[in-house]
């Protein structure tokens, strides 16, 4: 056997899967990273906004870290306790126990990098039998006890193999290796939208800290559906109605240095907002825009290949009107563009559970587990990446060894 365990994917997913199985002393772990020169896929033709990428790291390379606090929707049965020990682990000067179960998000100053950690884990010593392949996995099959990956580069065996590749490559990697009907040729997200402006509303709480900023949030009115509400002050070409939205439905969400490229876009209110969302800086703004971040099941179809994300335009719609009339503030102005909404890039719900089922994957005790977010089918209204961490983290800390 070339390994205890294998990991496909070098993500957040991968991370926490890594993480959790280097507790067990001496256990030889395998993490097959992807390829060594990653690339993007897009939402669409535009490619304005990234939806994955097959390389090194993944997503992980990328996003903005941010941390909910409600933990709305738990993705394990780990404890506020445990969600707050892996989070002092990373963020040792920030106290998420304080803000445990409040709606809201922390905004760290360096974001989780999952090669950067892998790697440190590799180098450091203590047992830990961690081997980084930059190869790619074409397949794989399993028997009772053990699993065998065909990779570009090579050939792997392993008494398990933790699937960790992402929303749209796990089910590719099924369908390759078993049959279509791996996939559900659907897959979920969340949805990103403008709600409408507040004048004269108290800005809302921002605690700084030495790792990050807490911010507050908003949960939708009680009885209604679902959504996180957040506020950001609306200042210059901001101060009009629907301009932010509009603009940001032009540009997308920009990978890398976002300061940087927005400053170029020549938006001062576009700056101002991105500002607050780093860095929660108060702005004494008088009026605030109001953005929901929601839920959509099935928002996309999902097929082979190139142009793979159809959106299901009337889906999002219903969606984003409930969330527009959830909202919880008095006196909101609100949108014209109801029309407009953006891609939360927190795809899930992409693989075909009783399928998966009736072939053993994912069962306690199977040599194929799935750990990231392809296999998750309701991850409620909250930025759901550190929390997938976490469940990843949980089953690789008690996998039998
Ligand atoms: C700009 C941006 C900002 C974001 N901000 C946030 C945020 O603030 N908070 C939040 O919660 N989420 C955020 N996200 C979403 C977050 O990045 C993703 O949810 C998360 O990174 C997904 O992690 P993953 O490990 O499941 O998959 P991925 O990051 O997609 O990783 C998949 C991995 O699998 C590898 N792989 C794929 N196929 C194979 C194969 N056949 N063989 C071997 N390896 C393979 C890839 O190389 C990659 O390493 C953001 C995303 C973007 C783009």
């Amino acid at each position: 056997m070339d390994f205890d365990d294998i990991v496909i994917g070098s993500g957040l997913a991968a991370l926490g899967a890594a993480m959790g199985l280097c507790r067990h002393q001496g256990r030889r772990v395998g993490i097959l990273c992807g390829p060594a020169h990653g690339c993007f896929d897009y939402y669409d033709q535009h490619k304005t906004v990234p939806c994955a990428f097959h390389g090194a790291g993944g997503l992980g390379n990328f996003w903005h870290g941010v941390i909910p606090t409600g933990r709305v929707r738990r993705l394990s049965s780990a404890s506020d306790e445990a969600f707050a020990n892996l989070f002092r682990h990373f963020y040792p000067r920030a106290d998420m126990a304080v803000h445990m179960g409040q709606p809201g998000q922390f905004v760290p100053w360096r974001p989780i990098r999952p090669m950067r950690e892998l790697q440190r884990m590799a180098r450091v010593d203590g047992g830990r039998d961690l081997h980084l392949l930059i190869d790619s996995a074409v397949s794989l099959a399993f028997g009772s006890a053990h699993a065998e990956v065909v990779a570009a580069l090579g050939r792997y065996r392993a008494h398990r193999v933790w699937l960790a590749a992402g929303a749209l490559h796990t089910p590719d990697l099924l369908t390759r290796s078993f049959s279509a009907d791996m996939a559900r040729g659907r897959v979920s997200d969340h949805v990103f939208c403008y709600v409408g402006q507040l004048a004269h509303h108290p800005a809302p709480e921002v605690q700084t800290g030495l790792d990050g900023v807490f911010l507050q949030g908003w949960p939708a009115s009680p009885g209604a559906s679902e959504g996180l509400y957040s506020l950001r002050p609306a200042l210059f070409d901001f101060r009009r109605l629907d301009h932010g939205i509009e603009r940001r439905a032009v540009f997308g969400l920009p990978t890398g240095h976002l300061i940087r490229k927005l400053a170029r876009r020549s938006s001062p209110g576009l700056l101002a907002e991105a500002f607050y969302n780093r860095f929660g800086r108060p702005t004494g703004a008088h009026l605030h825009s109001v953005y929901a971040q929601l839920q959509v099941r099935d928002a996309y179809d999902l097929a082979a290949g190139a142009a793979r994300l159809q959106a299901r335009t009337a889906d999002i719609r219903r969606a984003t009107d409930a969330a527009r009339h959830s909202q919880p503030f008095v006196g909101l102005i609100p949108s014209k563009r109801p029309e407009l909404a953006l891609p939360g890039i927190h795809l899930h719900h992409s693989l075909d559970l009783d399928a998966m089922a009736r072939l053993g994957i994912d069962e306690p005790g199977s040599p194929v587990q799935v750990v990231d977010a392809s296999a998750l089918s309701d991850i409620g209204p909250e930025h759901h990446s550190f929390e997938m961490l976490v469940a990843a983290h949980q089953r690789g800390r008690f996998a039998p060894t």
